[in-house]
């Protein structure tokens, strides 16, 4: 069972002051998730959650986890801008393939840089200087597994340096002056086990230790990035948290403090594991359609959650309106000229009614920021749902003007 976090009645409120289709946010959850994760990693007097603004770049949401005592990671010049804007003191730039200009803001708002590429210390030695603080990302090839399990494959990942030129690279910048230190690491995504961090946190901690005896580096902090996952299916267990915090610390012990390294920072760059559960895409059933299948048509389309359509990926829908219907197998659809613009294939789904409200869980993070205006369809707006019961527009809906605003010679009037 998935449980919309918003009552029908409350959400019929908001639907009758907002068309859909939109993105609702739930405040109360997101707190409750960032003061979990806190809780979690106390153990670690440096710990500090650097949120992926990549999964919800929104502000009002950003501010609720600055609130909430977390930083924010960036990948690119204008996510720094938004962030250094809003007054964050704590900013990663996990960047990949990145420009010098880039490197140079990051630098002067005093990012956190986390060079993806061995040859990226050059580059930025002789573009903008090295700054006194440098993270590198480790890629360990191969493949990532748990016990059997292969979680991911690295060795076909474009992200991060071999250990090999992890090495030589700290090697390099404690010639150069650089004077403290970090790597990072993200090596499987969306994971719904608590044994990932963990697994993670044992290969990064015995490389702390290898790097300390080969190069003479001593880390300040270890990044383990993002990759806890969510249950996006009914079936499928929440992460738990607490229990991956008390994992990570009971490596930290069995590696780190006996090697004399028991004062490294951990840092976190989690993304969905933060968001996904706590935001929901509200949209109605325009249409129902009967050919071979059964489709029912609502307002919301790809353009507003690309991940089944790109990824395949299952995303729980509760028709909120009719949840003791008759239950029906049917494909629920948006309106673009795609037919991988499907939020549902095959699926079993309480009978939806032209006008029926229906909520697409888990679409917090990843969802609203891969938006896109295909067919001219424009991004909806965003609320949040205020811990006082109230509802917030955040970001409102895209208008036509927006999406003529970036032509030249076209006079929209
Ligand atoms: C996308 C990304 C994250 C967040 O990933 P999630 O799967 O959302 O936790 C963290 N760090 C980096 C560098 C990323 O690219």
């Amino acid at each position: 069972m998935k449980t919309p976090f918003i009552s029908r009645q409350e959400l019929d409120k908001i639907t009758e002051q907002f068309p859909t289709p939109f993105h609702l946010y739930d405040e109360k959850g997101i707190r409750e998730k960032a003061r979990a994760l806190n809780k979690a990693f106390s153990w670690n007097k440096g710990f500090k959650e650097y949120f992926a603004v990549k999964a919800t770049p929104t502000p009002a949401i950003l501010k609720i986890l600055q609130e909430e005592n977390c930083g924010v990671d960036c990948a690119t010049g204008v996510e720094l801008l938004m962030s250094h804007k809003m007054g964050f003191k704590d900013i990663m730039f996990s960047s990949n393939n990145t420009p010098a200009s880039e490197y140079q803001y990051a630098k002067e708002i005093g990012a956190t840089i986390n060079l993806d590429a061995y040859e990226m210390i050059d580059f930025v030695k002789e573009t903008v200087g090295l700054p006194e603080t440098v993270s590198l990302r480790y890629n360990p090839g191969g493949v990532f597994s748990l016990g059997t399990d292969i979680m991911d494959n690295p060795e076909e990942s474009k992200f991060g340096m071999t250990r090999a030129q992890l090495i030589q690279g700290f090697k390099d910048l404690k010639a150069e002056g650089v004077k403290t230190f970090g790597i990072h690491s993200f090596l499987a995504s969306n994971t719904v086990t608590n044994d990932y961090y963990p697994e993670l946190a044992r290969q990064l901690f015995t490389l702390a230790v290898e790097i300390r005896d080969e190069a003479g580096v001593e880390l300040s902090f270890i990044n383990l990035s993002g990759g806890i996952g969510v249950n996006y299916r009914p079936e499928e267990e929440a992460s738990d948290i607490a229990v991956i915090g008390e994992g990570v610390r009971k490596v930290y012990d069995e590696v780190l403090t006996p090697a004399g390294l028991g004062d490294i920072n951990i840092f976190t760059e989690l993304g969905r594991f933060m968001l996904a559960p706590h935001g929901l895409l509200v949209t109605k059933v325009l249409h129902r359609k009967k050919t071979y299948r059964d489709y029912v048509g609502v307002d919301a389309s790809a353009a507003n959650l690309l991940r089944p359509a790109m990824y395949g990926s299952y995303h729980h829908i509760t028709n909120i309106s009719n949840p003791g219907g008759p239950v029906e197998v049917v494909d629920v659809v948006g309106s673009l000229c795609e037919n991988n613009d499907k939020f549902a294939k095959q699926r079993e789904l309480p009978q939806a009614r032209v006008g029926d409200s229906l909520v697409i869980h888990d679409t917090g993070a990843h969802c609203f920021s891969m938006g896109y205006q295909y067919n001219a369809r424009l991004r909806s707006a965003e609320i949040l749902y205020q811990e006082d019961g109230s509802a917030r527009l955040i970001r409102r809906a895209e208008t036509p003007e927006d999406y003529f605003a970036t032509i030249t010679g076209f006079d929209f009037d």
